[in-house]
């Protein structure tokens, strides 16, 4: 997991300014200073993002192939990485409590509680909660989604999510790993994602976290200030953009302290340790739940 990024800035007609996702607002400070591209601060809510920022039709030609990088194949290579990642994030936001309550109730009407993996790669994970005896669906835009059907039998849907227009209360469970970052609507996107869990389900959405340890240090070089996050949410901005949508937040885990090889392996571990207690950890988890 070396690459930082296969993605470089696009051309100026390829990108326009927008306003902040998350307050309207249109006035933005410098913010993050990176090689060939920036970061700015909405004045007013404090959203970090890219702005002028690439269109979707720019960033969805990334994942296809041969646009210089094979995805898929970097996907398959960092499979079990991934997926031993997600399920630790997993545990953090007490999986087995919200699997059980789930499980309780659609037990009654004799159902199997109902996953949506979007952003699911090569549907590892699926496959995993696929064997807990959930019912899987998945939404990929790369060419890992029909791997994910042809290998797995996986339902993944090649679209977007708004796209797909799933029913209403679809889902019990809808998770988000490494994802709302890239997009150039996250309002749009949580908002989605509200309507398509039905009434007492749980959203889990893991980012990397600009108010960490990492971010503050390394600044411009920071590992996730790269051109594929148009977004880079802190805790605050983030919760704030779910409960605006009508979510209310039940858990938020922050963890990493410093990132493999920055230092011996004594220091690293008291660092992991600390951010974790304190909420300053590189990535965070938020475990929201759909009134
Ligand atoms: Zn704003």
């Amino acid at each position: 997991m070396t690459i930082k990024t296969w993605s470089t800035p696009v051309a100026p007609e390829e990108s326009r300014p927008v306003p902040c996702a998350l307050c309207g607002g249109e006035h933005f400070k410098p913010h993050l200073n990176c090689e060939g591209f920036a970061f700015v601060r909405c004045a007013r809510c404090g959203l970090v993002q890219m702005n002028p920022q690439p269109l979707f039709k720019a960033i969805a030609s990334r994942y296809q192939e041969g646009h210089g990088n094979d995805y898929l194949s970097y996907e398959l290579a960092n499979e079990a990485g991934f997926l031993r990642l997600q399920e630790l994030a997993l545990r953090d936001a007490g999986f087995d409590e919200i699997e059980g309550a789930l499980k309780n109730r659609t037990a009654q009407t004799g159902q199997q509680p109902r996953v949506l993996d979007i952003g699911c790669a090569t549907g590892a994970l699926l496959v995993s909660l696929r064997d807990r005896l959930w019912a899987c669906t998945g939404v990929e835009i790369s060419p890992s989604a029909e791997y994910a059907r042809r290998e797995r039998g996986l339902d993944v849907r090649s679209l977007p999510l708004e796209e797909n227009h799933f029913p209403d209360s679809s889902f019990d469970l809808v998770l988000a790993s490494h994802l709302i970052e890239h997009l150039n609507n996250p309002a749009d996107f949580v908002k989605e994602v509200y309507r398509v869990l039905a009434p007492g389900g749980y959203f889990l959405v893991t980012t990397p976290n600009i108010s960490g340890f990492q971010a503050r240090l390394f600044k411009g070089r920071w590992r996730s200030a790269i051109f594929d996050h148009l977004y880079l949410f802190s805790v605050k901005t983030l919760s704030a953009l779910l409960t605006e949508k009508g979510f209310a937040i039940e858990r938020v885990r922050t963890w990493g302290g410093l990132a493999a090889g920055t230092a011996p392996a004594t220091v690293k571990r008291i660092a992991d340790r600390a951010a974790k207690k304190f909420g300053f950890g590189d990535v965070m988890l938020i475990r929201a739940r759909r009134n």
